[in-house]
C-alpha cells in the first residue's frame, strides 16, 4: 500500500510520501538506541512533567488533529475529537499513576534468607509499535504513554493510510519537551518491518491490527526471541436476555456496531437475542439502525461516515452478498451508498448459518448479524465457537446469568449492561486469535519492562 493520505469521503489522494530509504531508516534506529541510553536514566518526575506537557499540547491541538484523522480515515469529526480528548486523559493517567507502578515491590526477605528482597521495574529499550488506522491516535497513544513513562523508547510504524497523524505523534512528543528521538515515526511499508524487528537494537514489538499481520510479527519476533503484545481482531458477542432493558440494550447495540463507521475491534458484531424478546429487540434495533444519519464525516450531524479504504468497503459488500446468497435476510441496509467515497449502509442481517463467511470472520464495517437463541448457554456456545475472543457483552438483570456469562465466555473482557470500551483504568486485550498480552493500566506498562529480582544478603 502506498504511504499516502487519501480522503475516504471523496476517494481523492491528497498527499503521498516516499518510504524511508535504507540509510534514513538506519539513522532513525541508531538515534532511537542513542536516545534510550540516556532516556532510561531520566527521573520519574521528569517523565511525569513531559507527559503532562504532551497532554496540554494535545489538548490545544484537538480540533486540528481531529480534522486530520477525519480526512485520513473518515471517522466523524465528533468521534475524532473524542478520540483526541481520550488520548489527553491517557497521558494524564500515566503521569498520575505511572510513578506508583514503577515503585519497587518489596518481597518477604526472611523467606529467602535475605536482608532485603524486591522486584524493581526497569525499561526494556527500543520498542517497535505497528499500529492500525482505525483509531490512529488512540491505538498509538495506548502504547506510547505507558512506554515513555516506563523509560522505553518508541518507534512507530503506523498504517500506510494515516501518515500525517503518525507524523503528528512524533511532533507532539517533541513539542512536549521529551528528549530528542524518544518517539519517532517510521514511514515504511509493512515489508520493511522484518528488517526493523530483527535489528538487535530493537528489543520488543506491539501490534494492533489483523490476524495475518499479527502472525507475521509474532513469528519474526519469536524467531528473534523478542517479546510481543498482539491486539488483533474481534467479533464480539452481544447477548440480550429477557430481563434486559431492551430499549437501552438496542441503543448501545447500535452505537457499538456503528461507532467509528463500523471499524472497531471491540464493536459488538454478533447479536444473540433470547427468543422471548427477539421480535421486540429486532424491531427496535432495526428502527434505530435505519435512523442513523450517514454522510460527510465533517458534518456534526453525521453519525456514520465512509469506510477507511476502498478494499474495506468491498470486503464488507462481499460478506453481505455471500450471506444473502446463502439465505440471510437483510432487515435494514445491505448495500453501498450511491455517492462518491466508500460508504456502506448500516445493516442488520438475520438467519445466519455456519456456511456464511461472516460466521467465523470479522466484518470490519457497519453490519450487525443477529441470531435468535433459546438460552444463555446456546448463545455462549455459538459465541465461543468463533476463533476470536476479544470483548463480550451481556444484557441481563439476572445474577445467575451474569455469573455464568463471566465464567464461560471466552473473551479478554466481559461487559454487563454497557458497551465494551477501553479505559486507561482497565486492562485491555483478548484471548484465542484476538491476540495475547494486555494494554493499559500497570499490566500494559509492565508488558515492556524487566521485572528484575533483587536479592541482598
Ligand atoms: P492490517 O493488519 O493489514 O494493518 C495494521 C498494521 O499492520 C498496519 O500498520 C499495516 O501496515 C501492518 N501490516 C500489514 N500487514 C503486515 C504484515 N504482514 N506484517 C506486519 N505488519 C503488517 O489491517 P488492515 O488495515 O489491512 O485491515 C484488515 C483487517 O484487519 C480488518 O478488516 C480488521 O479485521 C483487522 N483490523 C483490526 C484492527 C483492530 O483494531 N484490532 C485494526 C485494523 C484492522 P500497512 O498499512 O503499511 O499495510
Amino acid at each position: 500500500m502506498a504511504i499516502a493520505t487519501t480522503n475516504p469521503t471523496t476517494g481523492e489522494t491528497l498527499k503521498t510520501y516516499e518510504p524511508l530509504s535504507d540509510e534514513a531508516l538506519e539513522e532513525k534506529i541508531a538515534r532511537a538506541a542513542t536516545a534510550y541510553a540516556s532516556y532510561r536514566l531520566t527521573s520519574v518526575e521528569d517523565r511525569v512533567g513531559w507527559l503532562r506537557a504532551a497532554a496540554d499540547a494535545l489538548e490545544a491541538d484537538v480540533d486540528a488533529v481531529a480534522e486530520l484523522m477525519t480526512t485520513e480515515m473518515g471517522k466523524t469529526l465528533v468521534a475524532a475529537k473524542a478520540e483526541a480528548t481520550k488520548c489527553v486523559t491517557a497521558l494524564r493517567f500515566y503521569a498520575e499513576h505511572g510513578p506508583a507502578y514503577l515503585e519497587p515491590e518489596r518481597k518477604d526477605a526472611d523467606a529467602v534468607n535475605a536482608v532485603e528482597a524486591y522486584v524493581t521495574w526497569q525499561p526494556l529499550g527500543v520498542v517497535l509499535a505497528v499500529m492500525p488506522w482505525n483509531f490512529p491516535l488512540w491505538q498509538a497513544m495506548r502504547f506510547a504513554a505507558p512506554a515513555l513513562m516506563a523509560g522505553n523508547v518508541g518507534l512507530l510504524k503506523h498504517a500506510s493510510n494515516v501518515p500525517q497523524t503518525a507524523l503528528y505523534m512524533e511532533e507532539l512528543f517533541r513539542k512536549a519537551g521529551f528528549p530528542a528521538d524518544v518517539f519517532q515515526t517510521l514511514l515504511i511499508g509493512s515489508g520493511t518491518i522484518e528488517r526493523v524487528l530483527r535489528d538487535d537494537r530493537v528489543v520488543a514489538a506491539t501490534l494492533t491490527g489483523s490476524a495475518p499481520a499479527g502472525q507475521s510479527v509474532a513469528s519474526i519476533a519469536g524467531d528473534a526471541l523478542k517479546p510481543t503484545v498482539l491486539e488483533l481482531g474481534g467479533s464480539d458477542p452481544f447477548i440480550v436476555m429477557p430481563s434486559a432493558d431492551l430499549e437501552a440494550a438496542a441503543g448501545v447495540a447500535v452505537t457499538s456496531r456503528n461507532q467509528n463507521n463500523g471499524q472497531s475491534c471491540i464493536s459488538a458484531k454478533r447479536f444473540f437475542v433470547h427468543r422471548d424478546v427477539a421480535e421486540e429487540f429486532t424491531r427496535v434495533f432495526a428502527e434505530k439502525i435505519g435512523a442513523l444519519t450517514v454522510g460527510d464525516p465533517m458534518d456534526p450531524d453525521t453519525q456514520v461516515g465512509p469506510l477507511a479504504t476502498e478494499s474495506g468497503v468491498q470486503d464488507v459488500a462481499d460478506y453481505v452478498e455471500d450471506a444473502v446468497a446463502k439465505g440471510a435476510t437483510v432487515v435494514v441496509g445491505g448495500k453501498r451508498v450511491d455517492r462518491p467515497g466508500w460508504f456502506y449502509e448500516p445493516t442488520l442481517l438475520t438467519g445466519i448459518t455456519p456456511e456464511m463467511s461472516l460466521y467465523a470472520e470479522e466484518v470490519f464495517g457497519p453490519v450487525a448479524a443477529l441470531w435468535t437463541v433459546d438460552s444463555l448457554e446456546e448463545a455462549i456456545e455459538i459465541a465461543n465457537s468463533h476463533p476470536y475472543g476479544l470483548g463480550s457483552n451481556l444484557w441481563s438483570e439476572d445474577e445467575g446469568e451474569r455469573a455464568r456469562f463471566v465464567r464461560d465466555i471466552e473473551s479478554g473482557m466481559a461487559f454487563i449492561n454497557g458497551m465494551t470500551t477501553s479505559y486507561p483504568e482497565l486492562p485491555f486485550g483478548g484471548v484465542k486469535q484476538s491476540g495475547y498480552g494486555r494494554e493499559l493500566t500497570e499490566v500494559g506498562m509492565r508488558a515492556f519492562m524487566n521485572a528484575k529480582t533483587v536479592w541482598v544478603g
